[in-house]
């Protein structure tokens, strides 16, 4: 690994003039399980100056609810996340999204913070010593494209021939169906709107901009909310499709749905024609069969991944199933 500069932040003032100082040039580091891998493998091109360590910022790893809102600090682990008795209890989806997330190790070191902020997964743009320098990293082409694209978008790209790697958070969507407002340094966004659609980014933020805490509504009523992933393995393997979907129901009909899959498009796809199929209708197998259809309406898949479609639909009819 080449060499770089370590700084162990006591506030989140002090990570983020660190991160003004080297202006883009230094990186974040909370559980490390992300940015390590891709630093040891050389992955890119360029590499960061200086890493700014978060986990030393005491009470950032807080998990309370409060005046009906969960508060999830940015570096609250993964597996506390997913055995919270509160967050089992009423927000499912996200203590599920959490357990299914890597493997027991990895959830004892990897932040919710450094979840929703990781990098893309595709096989050309991890390959060590930067085999591919391919678009994302400035280069003038994708590998992909030309090559597998067993584990790509089928909802297209982020630019016109562009990447087309997809967005392998666990807890990503979760958050967006249980409608969560990610806190930052700088502001507070709705969690659907802190993904981004672009060649070399995953999120809205800033270069000198960190997230700090995960607040979400508590559920109102006749709400339930659910999480499913399709993997290869059980255990330490990235989502072929995952889906999260939370649901109001009065009397037998629903009346609210959000429901997001990730892993098949470049940022979590929140799939609003499923929730409008759902809207009116009783939750049983036909109906959320349908509202499987409607989710994968938009698809486009690409040589490699048509079967991806199909998961997703079946990943949906669960999610809405399991909510009923
Ligand atoms: C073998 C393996 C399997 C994995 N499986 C899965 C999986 O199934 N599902 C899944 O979702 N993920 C998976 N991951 C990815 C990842 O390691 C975890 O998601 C983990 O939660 C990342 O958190 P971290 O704290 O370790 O992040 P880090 O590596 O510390 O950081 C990741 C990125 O986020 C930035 N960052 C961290 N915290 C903040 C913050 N507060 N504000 C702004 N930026 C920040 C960092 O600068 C860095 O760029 C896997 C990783 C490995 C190595
Ligand atoms: S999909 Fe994106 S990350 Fe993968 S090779 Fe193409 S440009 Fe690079």
């Amino acid at each position: 690994m080449k060499t770089f500069a370590h700084f162990n932040a006591s506030t989140i003032e002090e990570a983020v003039s660190h991160l003004a100082r080297y202006q883009g040039k230094a990186d974040l580091v909370a559980g490390g399980t992300d940015i390590l891998g891709k630093m040891k493998d050389r992955i890119l091109p360029v590499y960061p100056e200086a890493l700014i360590n978060l986990k030393s910022v005491p009470g950032l790893d807080v998990i309370e609810e409060e005046d009906g809102v969960l508060k999830v600090g940015a570096l609250a682990i993964l597996e506390d996340i997913a055995h919270h008795a509160t967050v089992k209890a009423g927000y499912t989806a996200l203590a599920e999204a959490a357990r299914r997330t890597a493997s027991p190790h990895l959830r004892e070191m990897g932040t919710i913070g450094g979840n929703i902020c990781q990098d893309i997964r595709c096989w050309y743009y991890r390959n060590p010593e930067n085999r591919f320098p391919c678009l994302r990293k400035g280069g003038g082409r994708c590998y992909a494209l030309e090559g597998d694209t067993r584990y790509h978008s089928i909802f297209g790209g982020s630019v016109a021939e562009g990447c087309i790697a997809v967005h392998p958070s666990d807890t990503a969507p979760a958050l967006i169906a249980l409608d969560a407002r990610i806190k930052t340094s700088r502001r507070t966004l709705r969690a659907e709107d802190f993904f981004q659609v672009e060649v070399s980014r995953t999120t809205v933020l800033e270069d000198d901009e960190i997230v700090s805490e995960i607040q979400i509504p508590a559920p109102v009523d006749g709400t339930k909310s659910a999480f499913f992933k399709f993997a290869l393995r059980k255990s330490i393997d990235f989502p072929i499709v995952n889906c999260a979907a939370m649901i109001r129901v009065s009397g037998d009909k629903v009346s609210g749905a959000r429901i997001c899959l990730n892993a098949v498009y470049v940022k979590p796809y929140r799939a609003v024609e499923a929730e409008e199929a759902l809207i009116g209708k009783e939750i049983n197998d036909a109906n959320a069969e349908a509202a499987g259809v409607a989710a994968v309406s938009h698809a486009t898949p690409l040589e490699d991944n048509g079967y991806m479609v199909q998961v997703a639909k079946i990943m949906v009819k669960r999610a809405v199933l399991a909510c009923g």
